[in-house]
C-alpha cells in the first residue's frame, strides 16, 4: 500500500506507475492523479509548447509510428477516414487546397517521378482505357477550352526546346500518319479551305503577302529560265 501526495489516499502499490525499474521507484501520485494532472498539463500553455516542441524533434519518429499504426490498424483506419471525408467535406476540402497551394512544386515532382517510374503501367492503363479516356479528355477540353489553350501555351513556351524535339521525334515516327491526316483533313474542309485562302487572297495583308511572293520568285528566278 502506499499513500498519494495528491489526493492522500493509501491505494495498492499497482495503482502507482514505475518511474525507475531498477531501483524500483514509484510515482509519488496515483495513476489516477497522474492521468488528471497530464490531461490539466497537455491544456495548459506550457503543455502545448512542450507537444509542440515534442513534435517538432520527434518528426520523423512520430510519422514512423503514425504510417506503422495506419498499416497495423488497416480496415478500421480507412473506415476512420472515410466517416470523416463525408461528415468533414468542405474542411477537408479546404484543407486539401491549402496543403496543395504550400506544396505545388512538392507535389508536382512526386507526381513526375511517380509517373516516370510506373511508365510501363500508365502506357498500359492508357491502352485499356483509350475510348474512355479520349471521351473524357475531349468533354475536359470543351468545358476549359480557354484554360486548355493558355496551359499548352505555357508549356510550350516554358518548354521550347523539349517540345520542338519531342514534336520532330514524334513526326518522324508518324510522318506517314501525319501526311494522311491532312490529306483527309484537306479533303473535308475543302470548301472551307478554298473560301478562306479566297479571302484571305483578297484582304490587305493577302495583297501584301502575294506581292512578297512575287518579288521573291522573280528574284530567285532571275537568271532561269522564263517560263511565261
Ligand atoms: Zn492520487
Amino acid at each position: 500500500m502506499k499513500n498519494c501526495k495528491v489526493c492522500k489516499e493509501t491505494k495498492p502499490i499497482e495503482k502507482f506507475n514505475i518511474t525507475n525499474k531498477v531501483k524500483g521507484y514509484r510515482d509519488p501520485s496515483c495513476r489516477s492523479c497522474r492521468l488528471a494532472y497530464m490531461k490539466q498539463y497537455k491544456q495548459s500553455d506550457a503543455g502545448k509548447l512542450t507537444q509542440k516542441k515534442y513534435a517538432q524533434k520527434n518528426k520523423e519518429k512520430i510519422a514512423a509510428t503514425h504510417k506503422q499504426w495506419q498499416i497495423d490498424n488497416k480496415e478500421y483506419f480507412l473506415e476512420y477516414t472515410k466517416k470523416y471525408r463525408a461528415e468533414n467535406k468542405d474542411k477537408v476540402a479546404k484543407r486539401e487546397k491549402t496543403y496543395y497551394l504550400k506544396n505545388k512544386e512538392k507535389i508536382a515532382a512526386t507526381g513526375k517521378k511517380w509517373r516516370e517510374e510506373n511508365k510501363e503501367y500508365l502506357k498500359e492503363q492508357r491502352e485499356k482505357n483509350k475510348d474512355k479516356l479520349s471521351v473524357q479528355s475531349k468533354a475536359y477540353y470543351v468545358e476549359n477550352k480557354e484554360k486548355c489553350l493558355a496551359y499548352s501555351k505555357k508549356y510550350r513556351e516554358e518548354n521550347k526546346d523539349k517540345t520542338a524535339s519531342n514534336y520532330k521525334e514524334w513526326y518522324q515516327k508518324n510522318k506517314a500518319q501525319v501526311a494522311e491526316r491532312k490529306k483527309e483533313w484537306y479533303l473535308n474542309n475543302k470548301e472551307r479551305i478554298n473560301a478562306q485562302q479566297r479571302k484571305y487572297r483578297q484582304s490587305e495583308q493577302g495583297k501584301i503577302s502575294a506581292k512578297k511572293y512575287n518579288q521573291k520568285y522573280y528574284q530567285e528566278n532571275k537568271g532561269g529560265t522564263l517560263i511565261w
